[in-house]
């Protein structure tokens, strides 16, 4: 990729986006001080720029000259925030490495609000991609929800709502950002990045038109591999196949993000083929299905394969639909998935 990389780092802040005005002014008109809620859910298309909302508005709150404006840059808070040190503030994320935010990492959050505020009046706490929450972290975190500690304040982030527990959503007041304007998207990313106008572009084209995401290198990584998945399906499940062996791509994949992409492109083939291909191809299309669907299940309920052997096995198997020994090859791989530590 052309562009450079631009950190987005703990104590880094960059000029509060102009989109995010109007949310800011809800979460100001949504209480005072003293009787306001204690959690937030901040929503938005991108995790990247839900979790940039969450750091702007705790940059904010964290400043001891101002309520709610540009933080000033120079007092106590503002300094200890800038250089990622901030006693009052603890940012919840995935570690790296993790695919999950676990129970332990809930715990200790809740002994942070516990204690009593350092610098100004508030403990806060960011969880940043809140869906990625284990079922037994969420339910931790619920009980301090349910129970708030004097004045903290929890802000959640996520850019995949109906994956948190209801009973979490519920306890929150939710914040929508909107999509951010073209022109408003691309002076911001101008502005922050220093790039030229048509880096600025291509970035925007390859994010969806997300500046955030377009800023940070890891979220422009990801969309711009999960353009590389769909590719490969296309070449690979399409109708010329032509090359050998697992996708560059296939292989990089988390299992379940390999999954959780393939099944949706067998969807849309096979609605956007014509019915005579479907009388002849369908049956084989959703025995196709119901083997991935199947694999992502037993995932979901806490099997963990390794990324090689599965993209291997599920490529052996895509390879083969449309060929004589497909019946036999799908049904070994449901007999399979036991050996490759599947088991029901
Ligand atoms: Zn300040």
């Amino acid at each position: 990729m052309g562009v450079e990389s631009a950190a987005v780092e703990p104590g880094w802040l960059p000029a509060t986006p102009d989109w995010f005005l109007d949310a800011l002014q809800r979460w100001d008109a949504s209480g005072t001080h003293n009787n306001r809620g204690h959690a937030y859910l901040v929503v938005s298309e991108e995790a990247a720029e839900a979790n940039l909302f969450n750091r702007v508005l705790a940059a904010a709150l964290l400043c001891l000259e101002v309520e709610l404006k540009e933080p000033c840059g120079a007092c106590k808070g503002c300094r200890a925030y800038r250089q990622g040190a901030h006693g009052d503030l603890m940012i919840l994320e995935r570690e790296e490495g993790k695919r999950t935010i676990g129970i332990e990492q809930v715990r200790s959050s809740t002994r942070f609000l516990q204690q009593t505020a350092l610098y100004g009046e508030r403990k806060i706490l960011l969880v940043q991609e809140a869906e990625l929450m284990t079922p037994a972290a969420a339910n931790s975190l619920l009980k301090t929800l349910e129970e708030p500690s004097g004045s903290s304040l929890l802000l959640l982030s996520t850019a995949a709502a109906w994956r948190l527990p209801p009973t979490v959503r519920s306890r929150c007041q939710t914040l929508r950002l909107p999509k951010a304007p073209p022109a408003s998207a691309a002076l911001w990313l101008a502005e922050q990045s220093g790039w030229p106008a048509d880096e600025v572009e291509k970035a925007l084209r390859m994010t969806d038109g997300n500046p955030v995401s377009a800023l940070d290198k890891a979220s422009r990584d990801a969309m711009y591999f999960s353009g590389a998945l769909e590719e490969s399906f296309s070449a690979s499940l399409g109708n010329a196949v032509t090359h050998v062996g697992v996708p560059e791509a296939w292989s990089r994949a988390e299992p379940e993000m390999l999954l959780e992409r393939l099944l949706p492109w067998i969807e849309t083939h096979c609605r956007h083929a014509d019915s005579n291909y479907l009388r002849h191809e369908g049956g084989s299309w959703m025995l196709l299905h119901h083997c991935v669907a199947e694999l992502q299940n037993r995932i979901k309920r806490g099997a963990t394969p390794g990324s090689d052997i599965l993209a291997a096995e599920v490529y052996r198997l895509c390879r083969s639909r449309g060929h004589e020994e497909f019946p036999r090859v799908s049904r070994e791989f449901l007999a399979n998935l036991g050996r490759l530590g599947l088991g029901a």
